[in-house]
């Protein structure tokens, strides 16, 4: 197992060089495209190692942008929920709006 902070180095030794040549723009793209890759991996009923597969290239992306942007995503992610729900602040969520 990895931590967040582990894992964001990780990509940034792999890849911020080639991220940052690539820009901002474009590696958000590229996120969102491989957001598309996981959705159709769910949606047609892939197995799970095709699953677990693109969600790691989701997270790996969204690293690039993170790093990109200089934002540690284990801050940004405590910062913000720290362990409740960010609107309702309960843990679990009583939020009545969303799914
Ligand atoms: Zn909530």
């Amino acid at each position: 197992m990895v931590n967040i902070r582990e894992a964001q180095e990780m990509m940034k030794r792999i890849y911020y060089e080639r991220d940052k040549a690539r820009g901002i723009e474009r590696t958000i793209l590229r996120t969102y495209q491989e957001l598309g890759e996981l959705s159709d991996a769910v949606l047609r009923g892939e197995d799970q190692s095709a699953i677990v597969s693109e969600m790691a290239d989701v997270f790996a992306w969204v690293c690039s942008v993170a790093n990109l942007l200089g934002v540690d995503l284990g801050d940004a992610l405590l910062g913000k929920y720290a362990n409740v729900c960010s609107r309702c602040g309960k843990s679990p969520c009583e939020c009545v709006d969303t799914p």
